[in-house]
């Protein structure tokens, strides 16, 4: 079959893609590895959309939870993966489980019998000169990742994340905390959280004793660069060893103390907005409850909320920031564009979201009628904006959707009701696009 549009990637992202531009009467090529005779390490069937770990989609709460709002949105954008989660739900509470079996093959259905879809199973190892969509996901192949390499320049191609803890700003207590370069050199850009010698005792032994997440077995040749070794390694190589790199509190004056802490752990500012705060050096295989009972003994941090906990995994994923234009456009080669958790995304209904939005855009882009990007208020435009710019390029890790990416709502509210206003405000915001769309649209 001809086709217009070429989809590298039939995961959680290329398939959204392809359904999406199929719907819209765009014909696609999809191409998938597995099925014929690739695979990648994590990947047990040939279906499409296959989950890969947990059976789960999170929470479904689209009036307290970022996630949940983002499954609503992708239903009113008539979401694939979403639709097949609903009907392959199980029960799970609060979250949306589901069937994976059930679920990926009813993905694997709806694109097999779409008019618009020719299902090719192959693997591409270079990027196309025709508009193509790459979807190839945290285990894209060694090949493709090469040509990715090769086409946006050194140390823009990750292969493994190394994340820190990302903190809400508004959950710091700035009574204890405070702002201030080493030196008083620039800017008071950090925030810096001070331990006395018994605090720092207590943490280093924390750490150590801390349960660890294992790796997968393909994971265990994962380097560690001096610059991003676990807090928890340095740790066990001596009690002495962070207050000599990531918590070193040479040059930091308290000004509540007149004196330097002992130690000192430190954030600076994610994102432009100023929501997102992460901790300098601290990426970590602990496990996440681990986290946040050990994080949060830090002074100024006891009521820290994480918007993101750390992590180390094997991850393709390109700067975006940089690469990537507002419409996932490649900008050296903008015939090419990129969805899914590559994006640096996290997350299967992240990478589902940004993998419908790619499509969304490929679309109007060749219909020739631009789509306005969605609000910055809605959780699909707060992702959209976070990993095409909003995020700062120099340290851009994976992040999931989460309310932090959204412009802040000004005003102390409880907890909830604020959770509810950013919810309410992505709401009438969505509206809002959809009818922007109805006015964009030929007439
Ligand atoms: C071990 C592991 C555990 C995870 N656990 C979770 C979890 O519990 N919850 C969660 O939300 N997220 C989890 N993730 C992240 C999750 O995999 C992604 O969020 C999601 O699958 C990404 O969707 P995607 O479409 O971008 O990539 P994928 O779903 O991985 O799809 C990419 C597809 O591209 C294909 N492909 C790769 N290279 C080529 C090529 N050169 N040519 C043709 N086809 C190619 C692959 O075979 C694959 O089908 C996990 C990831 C890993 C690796």
């Amino acid at each position: 079959m001809a086709f217009d549009i070429h989809i590298v990637g039939g995961g959680l992202a290329g398939s959204e893609a392809a359904w999406q531009l199929a719907e819209a009467g765009v014909r696609v090529r999809l191409s998938e590895m597995r099925g014929g005779g690739d695979s990648t390490p994590a990947h047990e069937t040939d279906r499409l959309a296959e989950m890969v770990c947990s059976n789960s989609f999170r929470s479904d709460d689209a009036e307290h939870n970022a996630v949940g709002l983002l499954h609503q949105e992708m239903r009113a954008l008539g979401s694939l993966i979403i639709r097949a989660a609903d009907t392959h739900r199980v029960p799970a509470g609060s979250a949306l489980a589901v069937d994976r079996d059930g679920f990926a093959a009813e993905v694997t259905r709806a694109i097999d019998q779409h008019p618009n879809i020719s299902v090719v199973r192959e693997r591409v190892d270079t990027l196309p000169d025709h508009p193509t969509i790459i979807a190839t996901g945290p285990l894209t192949g060694t090949k493709l990742a090469e040509a990715v390499a090769a086409e946006t320049g050194e140390g823009a191609l990750a292969f493994f994340d190394a994340i820190a803890p990302i903190v809400h700003r508004d959950s710091i207590d700035m009574d204890v905390a405070w702002m201030a370069a080493r030196w008083d050199k620039g800017g008071k850009d950090y925030i810096n959280c001070p331990l006395d010698k018994p605090q720092y005792d207590d943490f280093v032994a924390a750490l150590v004793e801390g349960e660890k997440m294992p790796f997968h077995d393909w994971e265990k040749d994962t380097p560690y660069f001096e610059g991003c070794m676990p807090i928890e390694v340095m740790a066990e190589r001596g009690p002495e060893t962070l207050r000599h790199g990531p918590m070193k509190p040479v040059g930091l004056d308290n000004p509540r103390t007149g004196r330097w802490p002992y130690a000192v752990v430190q954030l600076r500012q994610d994102n432009a907005l100023g929501t997102l705060w992460n901790m300098v050096g601290f990426q970590t295989k602990l496990k996440h409850g681990e986290q946040v009972r050990i994080f949060r003994t830090i002074p100024g941090l006891e009521n820290a909320e994480f918007a993101r906990l750390g992590g180390i995994h094997r991850n393709s994923f390109i700067n975006s920031p940089r690469l990537l234009d507002g419409e996932l456009r490649l900008k050296s080669k903008p015939n090419i564009r990129f969805a899914g958790q590559i994006t640096g995304c996290e997350g299967y209904v992240e990478s589902a979201a940004v993998g419908l939005l790619a499509a969304r855009f490929a679309v109007a882009e060749q219909s020739g009628h631009p789509l306005p990007s969605p609000p910055a208020e809605t959780a699909i435009g707060a992702l959209l904006a976070h990993i095409t710019g909003g995020a700062d390029a120099d340290t851009f890790q994976p992040m999931n959707v989460n309310f932090g990416l959204m412009p802040p709502i000004e005003g102390r509210q409880k907890r909830a009701d604020r959770k509810k206003a950013y919810t309410d405000r992505a709401r009438a915001a969505l509206a809002s696009w959809f009818e922007q769309l109805k006015v964009s649209e030929p007439a």
